[in-house]
């Protein structure tokens, strides 16, 4: 028995793993002794702050969080949430039915759309975006929808050019802002019109906001939750992966919608046991305790975004300094392709860097770049791009 034959469409169907390419080069110019430089992974450097992870080294002995977790995640987590939206954003949620906890929250990306989408119903996604929104949409059998993300709207999608009987038949619509990978931001007035289009042509918005903290030069990104009438239409995904450097950890949460929360939350109840109650505790001490620890992130990311901006601008690049994320979203010079341009400064700089299209084909034309090294090593990227001539 071929048992690779057997596999389900979802998986054969899958759009061609974009990153294989760059990974078995990457294995090849390490083997040739070359000291690799990774910017590929939108992983963040520094460990889980310290009064984290000596809550969990304390939680973890506690046989009361030994057993399943409850589904929806401990009330105190849930608490802790809505009281941290709460001071954050001025958003108020009730812990009981509008927050949901999830195993990070890529998992409850991944699952909403079991919950919302029929087989052939249209799901529309940000593109460039997260891949996950489209696998989303897609393992539920519905038809994903590219809304290009554009450098002259400002990479916000414009929401007049979206074809009138896709609207009509869309169920849902992911996107997120601050945006990962372009790194560009979203105000009142985009929600707003987004609030408008979602309530008149009945779409969920799923809005995934896992940057919100990490922001630089005193900028405040805000939530879609925020503005008037999104709880109405949509729900938020927000993650402690970014904010407190926990993506190993696996906890965030969805937020808003009741429906929507449950509807995910009855999905979950079928598929998972819920998130390890000690990472919860751990999670409560995050949101919770001091956020000296999120300052300090501001302020390293700040530093390295404002060296890297500045060595590739001299370098003839035209790179604006994003307001939020750990992300610089880079135009490749003119004759290249994404893979052809990351491709090159893998050969030649032994720097890994994520060719624009991974995250869908609006993404071509450009790479991207992940600040997750320290001033030093990004000092060493601008001295080897600058050997290079493009
Ligand atoms: C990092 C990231 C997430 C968060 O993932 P977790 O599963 O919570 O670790 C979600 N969406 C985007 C766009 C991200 O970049």
């Amino acid at each position: 028995m071929n048992i690779a034959d057997k596999r389900a469409n979802r998986i054969t169907q899958l759009p061609p793993y974009l990153f294989a390419e760059i990974d078995r080069k990457k294995t090849e110019v390490q083997q040739r002794g070359v000291d690799i430089i990774d910017l590929g992974v939108g992983d963040p450097d520094l460990p889980t702050p310290e009064h984290i992870v000596r809550k969990m080294q304390e939680a973890v002995t506690r046989p009361e969080y030994h057993t399943y977790p409850s589904y929806a995640g401990m009330h105190a987590f849930r608490e802790a949430v809505a009281s941290w939206y709460q001071k954050r954003f001025n958003v108020t949620l009730d812990p009981e039915s509008e927050v949901l906890t999830l195993i990070g929250s890529k998992e409850g990306i991944a699952h909403v759309s079991l919950a919302f989408i029929n087989p052939n119903d249209i799901g529309l996604y940000a593109s460039p975006g997260y891949p996950v929104y489209q696998v989303s949409i897609k393992f539920a059998g519905g038809n994903s929808y590219p809304i290009p993300l554009l450098e002259k709207n400002r990479f916000l999608p414009d929401l007049d050019a979206i074809p009138e009987d896709i609207k009509k038949k869309a169920k849902l619509f992911f996107l997120n802002y601050p945006n990962n990978p372009t790194g560009a931001v979203a105000e009142a007035d985009f929600y707003e019109g987004l609030i408008a289009m979602a309530k008149e042509h009945e779409i969920l918005i799923c809005h995934d906001a896992p940057y919100t903290e990490m922001s630089y030069d005193g900028y405040r990104p805000m939530s879609f939750l925020e503005v008037p009438g999104a709880k109405d239409v949509g729900i938020e995904f927000h993650s402690l992966s970014k904010t407190y450097r926990m993506t190993g950890w696996r906890l965030g949460f969805a937020v808003g919608n009741r429906d929507a929360v449950q509807a995910l939350g009855k999905v979950k109840s079928n598929i998972d046991s819920g998130a390890f109650e000690a990472v919860q505790a751990a999670g409560i001490e995050a949101l919770t305790g001091d956020q000296a620890c999120v300052d300090e992130m501001r302020i390293i990311y700040q530093r390295r975004r404002d060296l890297m901006v500045k060595a590739l601008n001299k370098l003839g690049f035209s790179v604006t300094p994003p307001k939020a994320t750990f992300y610089l979203w880079i135009r490749v010079p003119r004759g290249y392709t994404s893979a052809g341009f990351a491709t090159r400064v893998l050969e030649e700089a032994g720097i890994v860097i994520t060719p624009g299209n991974g995250f869908g084909d609006e993404g071509e034309g450009y790479v991207r770049m992940a600040l997750t090294v320290n001033e030093n090593r990004l000092k060493e990227v601008a001295q080897r791009l600058s050997d290079l001539k493009f």
